[in-house]
């Protein structure tokens, strides 16, 4: 909950505009602004002050302890424009809050952890459990200082600006239990994962302390437990829901019949018998691949009433396929941005790193490579994934059209994790340039016969054209590829009248763009280039006041007129 005070009617009424915004997550403290503050502190895990800096940092000062637990605290001023991030800017999300503040209210965020300020992902901000010197490493990368990165466990971690050995600095990444060294970070990967087996009734604590003893015993860190593993058939066994709740991880299950195809080193008789395979805890543990740490161990009761085992899963690489739209920084999605910024390594077409270059952080490693290395481009990016980096790869628009997402996802195996960011492709960039040309069923072609033959083009078109569908050509024309615009366009014409509004988009969304509408017999194919889309309506689509617009065609529609 967020909780909000204020004590002027300016900031009042700040406050409940912000109160309307987000009814679900904020509460409203009325009443003498030192009770409210205090209240709000003690019960919310944030709070906006609609009050000066001074009064605010006052108040809160007998109550802070430490920045784990203190909540998050946002100041916005008397004219509502600046919120700023006052305490708790990372563990407590008064940054986060404070840029969220801003764009509801049109202030300005202040943000003023230096991670944030520079572009560093903060050590305690990478979703990761971290131990050790987080302020001294963070200041020594913030210095520029060499700071070594040992990965003994692989991890798609986001850039950091590290060198690989060497330095007065370190960051391990490791599930090895180990105080970190002076001037050591050690990052806790979610690596292993607990098998856990158990008989009807098995008693949570001796579940817990088995699992914890296993994991203390082999030397292994609790903190990079990702999950606890069983059989379907114990899904509901309270012993281990509670157990795996109490170590704040999530409790899977795999079916006995799957758990019974895994190669095991110490199978038995008693669980097939009771739920049908013959290893519980080892299977679970090592159902999804991985190397197994600690054979299955039985509890302290007399008799054990639940087994253990622990495996570590390799580090699965990341793979995001993100498309950067058509050209305007304001025509990329923040989703698009978030990956980008949370890639180690970009791989893409020079041109493409170069319009969002401004955008990476600082570290991070930048693969690029020229025009019509597309299958190069792939193989490297499934490569660096597969080593447990966290890969972008961009391509222009949409990188499932025409482009990146296809080479790469054919070399990719299931070994890395792959998220796609959608992009706006060139032909609703145009069509929205252009009208509305695309309201009823369209197709999108492309003219490249590089990769495609021609008669295969060719039939697509005549398909188009018979079938009366609005079509948008991608890769128009280019200097050594001059016959096939005019030749589909005259395929077109064979269906539908010389009149047909054509759009021609050059660079939509880019600073030269241009846009006009045009009609099938009066096209020049000549002013058509690589940079250019044409939409050809259907027998439909009309100018209206100068725009393409294909009707809906419902009945509706026709009443209306
Ligand atoms: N993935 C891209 C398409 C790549 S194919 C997308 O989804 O948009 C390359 C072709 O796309 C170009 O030859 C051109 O026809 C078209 N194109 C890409 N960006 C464009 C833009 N900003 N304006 C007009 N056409 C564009």
């Amino acid at each position: 909950m967020i909780g909000l005070i204020s004590a002027t009617a300016a900031g009042a009424a700040a406050r409940d505009r912000l109160a309307g915004a987000w009814p679900d997550r904020t509460r409203v403290y009325d009443g003498p602004v030192g009770d409210a503050v205090r209240s709000a502190f003690a019960e919310c895990e944030r709070l906006v002050c609609f009050l000066a800096t001074g009064a605010v940092v006052r108040l809160i000062a007998p109550l802070l302890g430490g920045k784990a637990d203190d909540p998050g605290v946002v100041c916005v001023d008397e004219g509502g424009r600046f919120a700023v991030s006052l305490v708790g800017g990372h563990a407590g999300g008064a940054n986060e809050l404070a840029r969220e503040v801003g764009e509801v209210l049109g202030a300005e965020p202040v943000v003023t952890t230096a991670t944030d300020a520079v572009g560093l992902p903060g050590l305690d901000t990478l979703g990761l459990p971290v131990e050790g010197d987080v302020a001294g490493v963070s200041r020594a990368l913030l210095d520029g200082e060499p700071v070594a990165l040992r990965t003994e466990v692989a991890w798609p971690l986001p850039p950091l600006p590290v060198t690989a050995e060497g330095g007065a600095y370190a960051i391990r990444v490791t599930d090895v239990l180990a105080e970190p060294a002076e001037r050591e970070v050690v990052l806790r990967p979610p690596s292993l994962v607990a098998g856990v087996g158990a008989s009807k009734g098995a008693p949570v604590e001796e579940v817990l302390e088995l699992v914890q003893r296993c994991l203390r015993e082999a030397g292994l860190s609790a903190a990079s437990l990702a999950e606890v593993a069983t059989v379907e058939a114990k899904a509901d066994e309270p012993g281990i829901v509670v157990a795996a709740r109490r170590l704040g991880v999530p409790l899977v299950t795999y079916s006995a019949e799957e758990l019974a195809g895994v190669e095991v080193p110490n199978p038995s008789d008693a669980p097939l018998a009771a739920v049908g395979t013959p290893s519980v805890a080892e299977a679970a543990a090592l159902v999804r691949g991985g190397e197994l740490l600690v054979p299955k161990r039985k509890s302290a009761g007399r008799p054990a009433s639940a087994t253990c085992a622990v495996a570590r899963r390799p580090g699965r690489g990341r793979l995001a396929v993100v498309g950067l739209g058509p050209g305007a920084r304001d025509l990329l999605t923040p989703r698009a941005r978030a990956e980008l910024r949370r890639a180690s390594v970009l791989v893409g077409l020079d041109q493409y790193v170069d319009q969002i270059r401004d955008l990476l952080r600082p570290g991070t490693r930048i693969l690029q490579s020229g025009l019509g290395a597309e299958e190069e481009r792939a193989r490297t990016a499934v490569a660096e994934a597969r080593r447990g980096h966290a890969v972008a790869l961009i391509g222009s628009g949409d990188a499932g059209v025409y482009a990146m997402a296809s080479p790469a996802l054919a070399e990719a195996s299931d070994d890395i994790d792959v998220v796609g960011v959608p992009g706006i492709t060139a032909a609703l960039a145009a069509g929205a340039l252009l009208g509305a040309p695309l309201g009823h069923d369209h197709v999108s072609i492309s003219l490249s016969d590089l990769h495609t033959p021609w008669e295969v083009i060719e039939r697509r078109v005549r398909a188009a054209a018979e079938s009366d569908l609005v079509v948008t050509f991608y890769n128009p024309r280019s200097r050594g590829r001059d016959w096939q615009l005019p030749k589909a366009l005259a395929i077109l014409a064979g269906h539908r009248g010389p009149a047909t509004p054509v759009g021609v988009v050059r660079n939509a969304s880019r600073p030269d763009e241009s846009a006009r509408v045009t009609t099938l017999a009066a096209l020049d194919a000549a002013t058509v280039d690589m940079m250019t889309v044409v939409t050809v309506g259907n027998t439909a689509t009309r100018q209206v006041a100068g725009r393409m617009v294909t009707p809906r065609g419902y009945r509706w529609q026709e009443e209306a007129r």
